[in-house]
């Protein structure tokens, strides 16, 4: 017989702060204290709602580098471009998801889309980070665009519905491929309803509310934006109750067993592998991006 998994905890921002001069995000995860407790998540950045006033230069952060994880864009309102060093680059709208995989290393910009910029509007995404295993950190990097259309959505009755961007809900596989079992969930729930999600036993799990409010396991409340309950890994039942229309983002993994050692865009095994990282980066070995083309 299945059982809930335990609320370890309810968290709101560790942090609120601009990357670079185009996202200002709230940080759901490491500055409040969660770490290893979501693993192989490392962090997570809720980027607005905020509106954007119309300019001809798109905003964002310009170029800058990554090694030894992968960072997962999902766009709920606007668009953002992205291009890097290994020669992909891509533009989401929402709806859409960009699974970038680092891994040894890319220099990227993440930018406002230019129309979206030229005319301004609401500006809203998330950024998550997924660790590598050791054994995959210094693989090829590699760039998933995960279009809408492909993203499959599974009914959940009367409640709303889940999107499947990666992992498995209700038999229904999503498209990113990942390092290791990950599952990643984009739940619309209307006013009013319940309903329960079935997570894996052994997953570090948390449910992201991004917008309304919702109840976890009949007792533990989230209200307004921007809070995490972090669950159990035991467990499969997640059983919800919202009031409002409500906006979540469901997260599990198998935690990577192997340490951790992060120095700002890098996230290593070893301090000596972060010395590396750095070398690298500044000896230009993770490469450059092209001169920009105007449009
Ligand atoms: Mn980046």
């Amino acid at each position: 017989m299945s059982t809930p998994k335990k609320v370890l905890g309810i968290f709101k921002p560790g942090s609120t702060h601009w990357v670079g001069d185009g996202f200002h995000v709230r940080n759901l995860f490491p500055s409040n204290g969660i770490g290893d407790e979501i693993s192989p998540f490392l962090m997570l950045d809720y980027a607005g709602p905020t509106r954007v006033s119309p300019s001809p230069n798109p905003r964002g952060v310009g170029e800058h580098p990554h090694r030894g994880f992968e960072t997962v864009t999902i766009a709920y309102q606007g668009a953002v471009e992205h291009r890097d060093s290994a020669g992909h680059s891509g533009t989401i709208y929402p709806g859409d998801v960009q699974w970038m995989t680092a891994a040894s290393g890319v220099v990227h910009e993440e930018m406002h889309e230019h129309e979206f910029a030229r005319k301004g509007g609401t500006f809203e995404m998330v950024q998550l980070w997924v660790n590598l295993p050791k054994a995959h950190k210094m693989s090829r990097p590699r760039y998933q665009t995960l279009a809408s259309q492909n993203i499959p959505v599974v009914q959940l009755g009367p409640a709303g519905y889940a999107r499947v961007i990666a992992g498995e809900f209700s038999g229904v596989k999503g498209p990113a491929q990942t390092f290791t079992p990950v599952n990643v969930f984009d739940v619309r729930l209307k006013g009013g309803t319940q309903t329960e999600l079935t997570l894996p036993a052994g997953h570090n799990t948390a449910v992201v509310l991004l917008k309304g409010d919702v109840v976890v396991n009949s007792t533990e409340q989230l209200e307004g934006e921007a809070q995490i309950a972090l669950l159990s890994s035991e467990g499969e039942r997640i059983p919800l109750d919202v009031k409002e229309d409500t906006t979540l983002l469901v997260l599990s993994g198998e935690p990577i067993h192997e340490p951790v050692v992060s120095y700002g865009p890098f996230v290593m095994n070893t301090r000596e592998e972060i010395l590396e990282a750095v070398a690298d980066y500044q000896a230009g070995k993770m490469g450059h991006l092209e001169a920009k083309v105007s449009h």
